[in-house]
């Protein structure tokens, strides 16, 4: 029988629901449980391939090819799962297809409602995505209280009568705030927040509470008392130093017991969390630092590059390095020349859309080609390259795309013929999980160690082969094709210390214990460029 551990936020947005609920997960994982995760995003959007990341962060892309919300890549990354678009549902999906089933005549004589066809409909997925898991984890995005988020609330709230209260636990994570002017922590909002929870009939069974201070004196009691849990079940959740210790703070108050406990799963063994406290201490002890420039459109953001960003510290805590993180703007390097670069040692360049800072992200590609400077380009990152070298090294004049540079004859990169046509955005996307031939001898062969890889993608246009061997004869040169299609995966720079352009997505599949080939090889070849030794304290 599948247990269910629903979570859900209170007061205000960003407390890491996603990071709690992940957190959770690798302490049942990893004491043997078979786990699985679903996020409820309760917007419109039927997924959030078409969301603006200055809005709503990276778009994370599934294995089969889903673009989906960016706490998937939480739970992919802290789990060591690989989920598919059934994790991720929306009130859009939802709708749609309660809608597509009203057109088939599958209510027929019924009244379509929100209660009882939306939330049936949202339990049914719920149910599907649990099949087979010992618990499954299922976080409502948004905040207790929003009007989007209530048939997400009453869905919850019904599962426990069809699976019976003893096999659903709920978990709420809420703000406890410090004012300076009364020096102290406030309940009050914790208080009014499950109050809401409870109105239409949840009651939650843990509250962890985010705070900047820990839970001292009588706080516990006082959400005990009011919100009517055990005092054993108030988690205090500090800010944390890294998100990778959250697990480590939750097992060390105790909560993968109290939620074994709640659901009644036997306790037969503790957590395995060696690799973790390892990665952790690897995380929180640096020996050196190593600053990577990443140079994208939507640096501002925090999370617009998230999963990239994640990979990067993964990859650098291997090495033993603290991530130096220098975030540079495509369009001031467009405008103020390459000035900001300088110092680094390594620079990035990660994926994007639309042509804004495309020419200051050649400009830093060419930066780091001529300077030696290791050098890894992610999706547009790639492109960019490509048309760096063919007009600085080969004298082509060459042009993006013909599509976003319509004046220019030589577009390197650019549309097949069978992506043109189809939609409104001009043209599909390759979507998902794509097989890749590596060439034998190259520097992504040698990081795999494996001649066939398989990773993830999210673009529409393509190397141009055209151009494939006159930019190879002048050294940038293939190390990895589609298999099955003549589809340039991977360009590498000869004569150079490190310099890969990838096709694809390799971010979304480094996990923290795990850090993905290439971004270790690329870290370590940028701790190599200065050699700032040892950390002074
Ligand atoms: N805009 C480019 C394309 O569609 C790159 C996409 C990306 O970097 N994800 O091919």
């Amino acid at each position: 029988m599948t247990k269910f551990i629903f979570v859900t936020g209170g007061v205000v947005s960003s407390l890491g629901k996603g990071i709690t609920a992940a957190s959770l997960g690798v302490l049942l994982k990893r004491r043997g449980l078979r786990v699985s995760v679903i996020k409820m995003d309760p917007y419109l959007n039927v997924d959030a391939g078409t969301m603006n990341p200055f809005q709503h962060g990276e778009v994370f892309v599934t294995e089969d090819g889903a673009e989906t919300d960016l706490d998937l890549g939480h739970y992919e990354r802290f789990l060591d799962l690989s989920l598919s678009s059934d994790n991720n549902i929306t009130t859009g999906k939802i709708y749609s297809s309660v809608i597509a089933k009203e057109r088939r005549g599958r209510y027929l004589g019924a009244t379509v409602q929100v209660i009882p066809h939306i939330t049936n409909e949202i339990q049914e997925h719920i149910l599907k995505v649990a099949d087979g898991n010992d618990v499954l984890i299922a976080e409502i995005g948004g905040t207790v209280g929003d009007i989007e988020g209530l048939p997400y609330l009453e869905a919850i709230r019904q599962v426990a009568g069809r699976v019976g209260r003893g096999n659903v636990l709920y978990c709420h994570v809420t703000l406890v705030p410090f004012i300076a002017a009364a020096g102290e922590l406030k309940t009050k909002p914790t208080q009014h927040s499950v109050n809401e929870l409870r109105r239409i009939g949840i009651q939650p069974d843990i509250i962890v509470c985010r705070s900047q201070f820990p839970l001292e004196g009588d706080i516990k009691d006082k959400i005990a008392l009011f919100c009517n849990v055990r005092k054993e079940a108030v988690v205090e959740a500090l800010d944390a130093p890294s998100i990778y210790r959250i697990p480590l703070t939750l097992h060390d108050q105790g909560v993968d017991m109290l939620v074994l406990r709640q659901l009644g799963i036997p306790a037969t063994q503790e957590p395995d969390l060696m690799d973790w406290r390892e990665f952790d201490h690897r995380c929180a002890n640096p020996e050196t630092e190593v600053e990577i420039a990443m140079v994208g459109k939507y640096v501002s953001h925090k999370d617009a590059y998230l999963s990239v960003v994640e990979a990067l510290r993964h990859a650098a805590a291997a090495g033993g390095a603290k991530l130096v993180l220098r975030h540079v703007e495509a369009e001031d390097v467009e405008r103020d020349g390459v000035g900001s670069l300088s110092g680094v040692q390594g620079i990035l360049v990660p994926g994007g859309f639309g042509s804004r800072g495309i020419e200051g992200k050649i400009a830093a590609v060419g930066y780091a080609r001529t300077r030696k400077i290791p050098f890894f380009g992610l999706c547009l990152g790639m492109q960019v390259a490509v048309v760096e070298f063919a007009r600085n090294v080969c004298g082509i004049a060459a042009a993006h795309s013909s599509e976003i540079d319509p004046g220019t004859p030589n577009p390197v990169i650019h549309l097949l013929e069978e992506q043109r046509t189809i939609s409104d955005l001009g043209g599909t996307m390759r979507l998902g999980g794509y097989t890749c031939e590596l060439v034998q001898g190259s520097r992504s062969h040698e990081a795999y160690k494996k001649s066939v890889i398989r990773e993830r993608h999210r673009h529409r246009y393509e190397f141009n082969n055209e151009y494939r061997e006159r930019l190879a004869r002048a050294g940038l040169v293939t190390a990895g094709v589609c298999q099955g299609r003549d589809l340039v995966e991977i360009v590498e720079l000869e004569g150079h210390p490190w310099f890969v352009g990838v096709q694809f997505h390799p971010e979304f599949t480094s996990r923290p214990v795990r850090p993905h080939p290439l971004f270790r090889d690329f870290v370590a070849a940028a701790m190599k460029v200065t050699g700032k030794g040892a950390l002074q304290d």
